[in-house]
């Protein structure tokens, strides 16, 4: 037999398939070793054949098979051929997808743990066993071993002395035995709800039954209760012995969404996150292929669990940013998971409150079948959203960051003992720093963006590298020290807050202070045990989170995503509004909203404060249909990045006019194309250029393929030249 394998290899040059003898016992999908050059490296055995055009004296054979069955399931195989078409990636950066990093290179392992077991002969109460009357830590610990016949060996030595133990097992009463033990990440604990269905829940649920194996967008208000329909849906997977993977963006899952999953469905549930330790993820994975746990809950990379026979395949909070993979390999979850669900016929539901705008339309045209609920469970109504003009503010003479009416509402929020959320789009305390008296910004040393100042830790930080700098205080260009400070960000309104609600608690949720494993669910929990309190932060409070008590929501600078030179900016400011706006009032408690603005009439806040998206989508999808941008156009991008800024200009030039010969063919139906600067011209000391197209979305398919084969053609070891298909972000 012959055994074709990828080998484990970042390298450009062998993104190839190699021929070995295969070994004794090889199956496809396992992991193995194979000679290299003069290494022994590992690789994938994706295929076995029974001929190869390799010559017997240049064949060398597997060297051993690493993992004891195949971790890459058939299912798998197709995804990654599907994926490799669609997204041009190297087969070995997908197979990596779909195993735990910590599998490559054996650097976990199961988690091995003692145990004191009583031997069956001794069970009975009467049993006779040999100890001396004054032994009482041996005749406590056999009357302990008697109720509870398997017992942690740590636990049972602090508690009856090491000594007994190691008596009782001398005299064949217990055995110490090793056992493998799951380690599982944290998660909120809740109570496991039994709710019954709404009448809304139940026709939405009536209808996905109905249509086993369609494909659903579910547009459900804030608190319309979605979460009950994918728990419903799941627990009909399980019932029918089908399996089922359920997307969230990275910030739910320490949410009461992932709580209440696994309240209900226990250990066969497992979580995906990117703060779970190496250990906790290499057995959640580890549970999943071998069937202990049948529903994956977790972030986008979730959608390459290895599970069979999926009965349902849901992404929650659709509209997610995060669901478009930003950084290599690239690709779109949507699609992923749309692909996955059709190989194994599984149920296919996008969710949310504010669904994107290419996925609206796609159920607006039949593809996806659309189901709507427009009320709260609790039939409360939507919160109140008041939007405050911040130029007449100033006019009055407030200079503060909040308005009057925000103060006075917050004021309202926490005489009656309730919770807050205050949002501002920025972490750090403000922007940037400015000379008055010559303009000069600070700027990163390897990144052409400003820096943010950072108070807490008196430092100014790179938001794109991380890299930290000296605060100014003088301006080293002509001397002056008249530094003024940018927009604020959220350290700043914490300094603010504190000031004017001086008992009350305030807590920040932003990346700087999420950083460590689970602190975000210390956070929330803390938020959540202070009545009155205060929690702001960036986009982070803004997702799925489901508090009871929170009355207020302040929106310090609702412009901030809105002015963004992005075709999505009015799309992602409704979506942020309605989001944050609906932490607001969840349960008896009427919610109110204050947005701040410098646009008070603009459109997007209009249908906001209404309510209404469909208003929204249709305003919006006229705008998107007059100027050809997506849905109605796919927009492709060619990243170039690399050190030699004049190589890839070249480079950029070369593919610009090969790319500009292919598109002349398709006249009218290509809307845009040019090669420029990228937004951000410089990343961690990397020179950034890229081509910029649109054309019609009928045409996707076909063009791009010529479009990866240009790039190909162009491939040069100095130049990195990344394709992005409808990127979520373009800096
Ligand atoms: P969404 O995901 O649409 O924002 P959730 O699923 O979080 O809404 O539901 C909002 C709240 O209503 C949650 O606290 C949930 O437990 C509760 N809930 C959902 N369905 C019901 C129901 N049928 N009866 C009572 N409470 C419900
Ligand atoms: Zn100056
Ligand atoms: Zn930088």
């Amino acid at each position: 037999m012959i055994a074709e394998v990828i080998v484990d290899l970042s390298n450009e040059s062998v993104d190839k398939i190699f021929d070995y003898k295969a070994i004794e016992g090889l199956q496809k999908g396992q992991m193995v070793r194979v000679p290299f050059g003069n290494k022994v490296i590992e690789g994938f055995c994706i295929r076995l054949k029974d001929s190869t055009d390799v010559p017997a004296d240049k064949l060398k054979s597997v060297f051993d098979i690493i993992t004891p069955e195949p971790v890459i399931k058939q299912n798998l195989f197709e995804l990654a051929n599907y994926m490799k078409t669609a997204y041009h990636l190297r087969m070995v950066d997908i197979l990596r997808l779909f195993l735990p990093a910590e599998m490559r290179g054996g650097r976990v392992h199961e988690k091995v743990q003692n145990f004191v077991v009583l031997v069956d002969a001794y069970k009975q109460n009467d049993a006779a066993v040999d100890i001396r009357k004054n032994a009482y830590q041996q005749h406590n610990l056999l009357c302990y071993m008697r109720a509870n016949p398997v017992a942690d060996y740590t636990k049972v030595c602090q508690t009856f002395s090491r000594g007994a133990v190691t008596a009782l097992q001398q005299k064949g009463v217990i055995k110490v035995v090793e056992k493998f033990v799951d380690r599982r990440p944290k998660v909120y604990d809740v109570e496991a709800k039994n709710v019954k269905l709404t009448e809304t829940q139940q026709q939405v649920l009536n209808a996905i039954f109905a249509n086993k194996g369609g494909k659903f967008l579910l547009h459900g208000v804030t608190g319309s209760g979605k979460t009950e329909i994918y728990t419903r849906v799941i627990e009909d997977c399980l019932k029918n012995n089908k399996t089922a993977i359920m997307l969230v963006p990275e910030i739910s899952l320490t949410g009461q969404v992932m709580a209440n999953l696994t309240s209900r469905f226990g250990d066969s549930v497992a979580i995906l996150h990117s703060g779970l330790s190496s250990g906790e993820r290499y057995d959640e994975w580890q549970r999943l292929r071998s069937g202990k746990a049948k529903i994956a809950v977790g972030v986008r990379s979730a959608i390459f669990v290895p599970l069979e026979n999926i009965g349902a395949i849901i992404i929650d909070e659709e509209h997610d940013s995060s669901y478009v993979s930003e950084s290599n390999p690239r690709y779109n979850t949507h699609e992923v998971a749309e692909f996955r669900a059709s190989l194994d016929g599984a149920t296919f539901i996008l969710g949310s409150a504010t669904p994107s705008l290419e996925t609206y339309q796609r159920a607006v045209n039949g593809e996806l079948q659309l189901l709507t609920m427009t009320e709260r469970v609790n039939k409360h109504n939507m919160p109140k959203i008041y939007i405050v003009d911040m130029c007449a503010e100033v006019s009055r003479g407030n200079t503060s960051p909040f308005s009057y009416k925000f103060q006075d509402e917050l004021q309202k929020c926490v005489e009656a003992k309730n919770q807050a959320i205050v949002f501002i789009n920025r972490r750090g305390y403000s922007s940037f720093m400015r000379c008055t008296e010559c303009g000069y910004v600070a700027k990163c040393t390897d990144c052409d963006v400003s820096l943010v100042l950072h108070k807490e830790d008196n430092q100014l930080k790179c938001h794109f590298c991380g890299k930290r700098f000296k605060v100014l205080t003088k301006c080293p260009l002509c001397g002056s020290d008249k530094i003024r400070q940018g927009a604020i960000g959220t350290q700043r309104v914490v300094e603010e807050l504190k000031k004017a609600f001086p008992n009350v608690p305030i807590f920040r949720m932003d990346n700087d202070t999420t950083k460590k494993k689970n602190s975000h669910i210390e956070i929330l929990r803390d938020f959540a045990q202070h009545k009155p309190s205060i929690l702001v932060g960036t986009q982070m409070v803004a997702k799925g989170h489901d508090f009871p008590d929170v009355s207020f929501v302040g929106i310090i600078d609702a412009d901030m995503s809105l002015h963004f030179s992005d075709f999505r900016s009015n799309e992602r400011t409704y979506q942020l509004i309605t989001q944050v706006a609906g932490r607001s009032g969840r349960a008896d408690k009427e919610g109110i909203v204050v947005l701040q603005t410098y646009s008070p009439k603009h459109f997007v806040y209009r249908k906001a404060v209404e309510n209404d998206y469909k208003g929204f989508f249709e305003k919006e999808i006229n705008l998107r249909a007059v100027t050809n941008f997506p849905p109605f156009s796919k927009m492709v991008r060619l990243l170039f990045v690399g050190d030699d800024e004049l190589r890839i200009k070249e480079n950029l030039s070369s593919v610009y006019f090969k790319v500009k010969d292919l598109l002349k063919n398709y006249g009218s139906d290509v809307y845009y194309l040019e090669a420029m600067n990228s937004p951000v011209k410089r990343i961690q000391n990397k020179f950034r250029y890229q081509i910029l197209m649109r054309y019609k979305t009928a045409l996707h398919n076909e063009i791009i393929q010529k479009i990866y084969s240009i790039v190909d053609q162009n491939k040069d070891k100095k130049v990195s030249i990344f394709v992005e298909i409808n990127q979520q972000n373009l800096s």
